[in-house]
């Protein structure tokens, strides 16, 4: 791993490159950027480049340094998670106490906070005190997906650096290359996943190709869906398939406004999105698309999911 491994960054690594090149790595950072693609493992590529042992980072070739931070086992590189959804205060008293230390064998500590705005008030207050002043050989790395949770008075103390999702034709063509996926699978995926190479990644291992077949086959294709059987899975599994539900009406939607066939999400389906594009007009896929997209919202809430999806079904196949 090394920063021309992190795909479609090249604005933002070439920032931090910069940066390091320079030696002038503030005391935090704030990466933010969608989930998935790539702000950890830059984060990574940071703690790496602080601490390499060999003459010029960029030119590493796997020094103990950068082997140890590759596997999370250097002493100087901390990363802070949420515990059951939240960043406690604990976690940042114990960053507040090994901040103070000097570095145990590298050049610099790096504490990476993972998912930053799950801090709650309490842990953003007290970390907040610490980048006020932060020590000189430490550097503190947030990463985010949700900026706006996070108190402005800590996003005005770190340098951010945003992080973009990829072009869909760029992350097909990584996933064909590098991945050895077939075209239809890189195409689905990239497209399904926004650009994002992390969750397309994650996706790649799972059935997701028979499985988005056979939801578009029991729910859009066929007649009279049985929505018990949306209703019987769990919460993350019924956003998963109402979010595949909702590439199909997406797609359908697109379609009949005129975009490119190979820019669909389910162009493994074209022709049976044509015909839906062909029976269909634009304010009934435009209404069976923001039902669908309703659903997921309402998802987080706590509600009936069952009464929900049974309201859902009765507006998507009342004909
Ligand atoms: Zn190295």
């Amino acid at each position: 791993m090394s920063f021309q491994d992190i795909k479609g960054q090249v604005k933002a690594i070439d920032i931090l490159k910069g940066y390091i090149a320079e030696s002038r790595l503030a005391g935090a950072y704030l990466f933010c950027g969608a989930e998935g693609i790539g702000k950890k493992l830059a984060a990574k590529e940071v703690a790496k480049a602080l601490n390499c042992s060999s003459s010029d980072f960029l030119l590493c070739e796997g020094c103990p340094s950068c082997l140890k931070i590759e596997k999370n086992q250097h002493p100087d590189l901390h990363i802070i998670s949420a515990e059951e959804s939240e960043i406690k205060i604990e976690s940042i008293r114990q960053l507040q106490r090994e901040i103070a230390f000097k570095p145990y064998e590298g050049k610099k500590k790096i504490f990476i906070i993972d998912d930053a705005h799950k801090m709650n008030k309490e842990s953003q207050g007290a970390l907040l005190k610490i980048l006020e002043e932060p020590p000189k050989d430490s550097v503190i790395v947030l990463i985010t997906d949700r900026p706006k949770l996070l108190f402005k008075t800590i996003i005005s103390r770190c340098k951010t650096v945003k992080f973009l999702p990829l072009l869909r034709q760029e992350l097909q063509e990584v996933l064909k290359k590098e991945h050895g996926l077939d075209k239809t699978q890189a195409h689905f995926l990239a497209y399904f996943s926004e650009g994002r190479l992390g969750r397309a990644l994650r996706l790649k291992d799972t059935d997701i190709m028979r499985e988005k077949n056979s939801l578009i086959d029991r729910f859009c294709i066929r007649a009279k869906p049985n929505i018990d059987d949306l209703a019987a899975m769990d919460k993350p599994e019924i956003r998963d398939c109402l979010n595949i539900l909702a590439s199909w009406y997406r797609d359908a939607y697109l379609l009949k406004a005129g975009l490119d066939h190979s820019e669909v999400i389910n162009f493994d389906r074209k022709n049976e999105l044509l015909s839906l594009v062909e029976n269909s007009d634009f304010a009934e896929l435009d209404e069976a698309l923001n039902a669908i997209t309703g659903s997921v919202l309402y998802l987080e809430k706590n509600i009936n999911v069952k009464l929900m999806l049974h309201n859902l079904g009765a507006q998507l196949w009342r004909g």
